[in-house]
């Protein structure tokens, strides 16, 4: 079965809401195997409320709405759809008795008078049960079956309903035969997308019931292999069959699946191979350590920092070389395995990662362009340097020169 999203509300538009009612709507569907056809945002005006609803209904008959039942005069959905389909507005006495109710036993006073809003229903309506606010969903259908379901914009109020009374509902029509989507995201840093590519290149199966995303981010790019209306058996298998095949062409390049974060996946195995980590750093001032130290309990692997932004502290704390700094600079190779191993002695760790680097916007040049990284790591006497060029502004520079930290850890420690 195809549905239509149409969110509805002139925040939506503005951008000072992000729509994630419509992400919720797509994922919760979709594992239910519900193909989202198309969607769209509209603003809250009755006439594009009802264009919108009206084109979507004429291509797939399936309908959500979320946004505009408030009981303010914003709120027009109910109004304009009940015009789509020839139908009056009539005041619910029954559902005006069940909000005084609430109101009475939730805040212990009257229900303000514009709340007899809510209860106003277009004739043949069913109501949706919302069991997280007073404004019902509602579910309007034509005698050809072609059925529009509003939910309340609020997203905790749209979550509710959906899973309580929504999904079983649009199951039942759909009748989808256990039909299912399924997907997998496995995670990769430092590789670029068109690298990725070739990599895989014809390796992929190429099944119709199969897709795959390139999905970059400051994090790497995320392969993300889906499975679309297959019997969830055959969905499972197929997922497992691809991603194993694509594990074969990325092989050590895949960090991770799904959310799972660099440091999770790093203290992991520093943590099974009891291994401590220290770090110094120039460029990223602390953002490592930070990263390190974000999920909790990380106290015994990360042992702890320098933020050695000046020569100075890089000099006198670490021990970088003096004449190195004059000679090759603070962004530099020996200077970067100095505060690596300086780090590593100071900090009695098994591993010392350093990183200097220009974050920009100013201070590059043409033989140190800005983002220009030297990462050092420092494994229990034997260092690796590594120089990068990564891209972005200053902060996408250094949130990406401490993930390839992580990752040249990753790397030696899961070799
Ligand atoms: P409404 O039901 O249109 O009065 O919406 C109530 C509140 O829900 C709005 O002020 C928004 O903060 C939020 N909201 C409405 N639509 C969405 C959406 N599509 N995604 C996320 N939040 C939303
Ligand atoms: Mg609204």
């Amino acid at each position: 079965m195809e549905v239509e999203l149409v969110t509805i509300g002139d925040e939506l538009l503005l951008g000072f809401t992000i729509d994630t009612n419509a992400a919720h709507l797509a994922r919760q569907l979709a594992d239910a195997g519900i193909t989202i056809r198309r969607r769209a945002t509209v603003g809250d005006t009755a006439g594009e409320i009802v264009d919108a609803v009206q084109a979507a209904l004429d291509r797939t008959g399936a309908v959500i709405t979320t946004g505009g039942l408030g009981p303010t005069s914003d709120d027009l959905t109910k109004p304009s759809i009940a015009r789509i389909f020839g139908r009056e507005m009539f005041l619910d006495e029954e559902h005006v008795g069940w909000m005084q109710e609430r109101w009475r036993a939730r805040f212990g006073r009257e229900m303000p008078e514009s709340n007899r809003n809510q209860a106003m229903l277009p004739r043949g309506a069913r109501k949706l049960q919302n069991n997280h606010g007073s404004a019902p969903g509602i579910w309007l259908e034509d005698e050809r079956g072609r059925w529009v379901a509003m939910l309340p914009g609020v997203p905790r109020e749209m979550r509710g309903m959906l899973a309580d009374t929504l999904l079983p509902l649009v199951r039942e029509r759909a009748g989808t035969g256990g039909r299912v989507v399924r997907s997998l995201t496995l995670r990769t840093t430092g590789i670029a997308e068109s690298m990725l590519a070739d990599m895989i290149g014809d390796r992929l199966m190429n099944w119709p019931s199969l897709s795959l995303a390139y999905l970059p981010g400051i994090d790497g790019v995320d392969l993300r292999v889906t499975i679309r209306d297959a019997e969830s058996q055959v969905a499972d298998e197929q997922l497992s069959t691809a991603t194993d095949a694509l594990r074969k062409a990325v092989g050590a390049g895949i960090y991770g699946t799904e959310s799972e974060d660099m440091p999770e996946i790093v203290l992991a195995l520093c943590r099974s191979r009891h291994e401590t980590i220290a770090v110094a750093e120039s460029c990223t001032g602390g953002l490592l350590g930070a990263r390190l130290t974000t999920p909790a309990g990380s106290s015994d692997v990360f042992l702890g920092g320098v933020i050695a932004y000046s020569n100075t502290v890089k000099e006198q704390q670490l021990g970088a070389s003096a004449s190195d700094i004059e000679q090759h600079g603070a962004v530099s190779e020996p200077v970067v395995r100095q505060m690596a191993m300086g780090v590593r002695a100071l900090m009695g760790a098994s591993i010392g990662i350093g990183i200097t680097g220009i974050a920009g916007p100013g201070g590059g040049s043409e033989e140190k362009p800005v983002g220009t990284v030297w990462i050092g790591v420092d494994f229990g006497g034997v260092v690796e340097a590594r120089l990068a060029r990564l891209w972005g502004n200053r902060e996408e520079v250094r949130y990406r020169a401490a993930q390839l930290a992580m990752e040249i850890v990753r790397r030696r420690l899961s070799a």
